[in-house]
């Protein structure tokens, strides 16, 4: 356990109301505020990688303002994830709109320049176009990574209009690159109609097992769990989740809705499951804010973002022994 002296978390809200100041997420300092932390959560406002309806670029922003309400103890992982570590907001990747090229390789500087230090990054999209230079940053560290992919979509896919880097193609790319552990990568939730039989066999070609929504329904959740957990052993696990993996009665603010998906407490309980695994970064990402209602989008992706926080937090000294 690396608990910094004296850990800096949100302000008390009995003095600063949630709902005042510039939203960080959960409230939390500002990188260039702290001496170090052992995780930065950062945004990348970039949606130019969609292939049907735009506007993940404002999702940091949104998951940010929805995050205010989180507060500094989870019952659920019996961690306090602020305090036991140090965790601060490094701001938005600063990410070229215009040539998806160049938007690729600053999210990888940026993520390598952030996470050079041995901090872990939970990374608030942005579509899916960004887990392509977030892994090649993961892969360099600690070897190729198992990948957990909650999405409604394999996003294995080979080109769009004959383009090779999309948000429907970044694990086909990290597959091709030799980013990912071909024996434990896994996708959970995918459901929806795809183009043919072949993407499932290709799918499986490029190192994926899948857990389908369909699956997680007939064989109950605690099954899916420990299909999860022994697929990814003790490796280094990268998690991605792709805000579409919940029903679009759970998150309609998103780009490429699909019926029949996870409810949010299925999604969350799997995430607590993680506390048993080596997670060494994460991603949120496809929260749109203009198809949002009432927050809902957000609020579940900030909740998803705090699992994966506390999920990532060293057992308490004082819960110990
Ligand atoms: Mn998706
Ligand atoms: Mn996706």
């Amino acid at each position: 356990m690396n608990a910094p002296e004296s850990p800096i978390g949100p302000p008390d809200a009995s003095v600063n109301p949630r709902y005042a100041g510039i939203a960080t997420f959960a409230r939390l300092p500002r990188l260039e505020d702290v001496p170090r932390a052992d995780i930065a959560v950062v945004g990348v406002p970039f949606d130019s990688g969609v292939s049907y309806r735009p506007g993940a670029r404002f999702g940091p922003a949104h998951i940010r303002e929805a995050s205010r309400l989180l507060r500094p103890y989870n019952p659920a992982q019996d961690v306090e994830p602020f305090s036991q570590q140090q965790i601060a907001d490094a701001g938005d990747i600063s990410a070229n709109p215009f040539n998806l090229t160049e938007a690729v390789q600053q999210i990888e500087a940026a993520a390598e320049q952030l996470s050079a230090d041995g901090k872990r990054l939970l990374t608030l999209g942005g579509d899916h176009t960004i887990a392509l230079p977030l892994l090649r940053v993961a892969a360099r560290r600690h070897g190729p990574v198992a990948v957990l992919h909650f999405d409604a979509h394999l996003d294995t896919w080979d080109t769009y209009f004959g383009a090779p880097v999309t948000h429907g193609t970044p694990f086909r790319r990290a597959s091709e690159e030799g980013l990912i552990d071909l024996t434990a990568s896994t996708h959970v939730g995918i459901r929806g109609p795809l183009y043919s039989r072949d993407d499932l066999r290709d799918d499986e070609r490029l190192g994926f097992a899948v857990i389908s929504s369909v699956d997680i329904e007939s064989e109950g959740l605690p099954r899916a769990v420990e299909r999860m957990l022994a697929r990814l052993g003790d490796r280094p696990v990268y998690l991605s989740i792709d805000i579409d993996v919940l029903d679009p009665a759970h998150a309609p603010g998103t780009g490429t809705p699909e019926a029949g998906g996870m409810t949010s407490r299925e999604l969350l309980a799997m995430i607590r499951a993680l506390r048993a695994v080596n997670l060494v970064g994460a991603d949120v990402v496809e929260v749109a804010p203009a198809y949002d209602h009432a927050q809902l989008t957000a609020v579940a992706a900030s909740h998803v973002a705090y699992e994966i926080l506390s999920a990532m937090t060293p057992a308490s000294s004082v819960h110990a022994g």
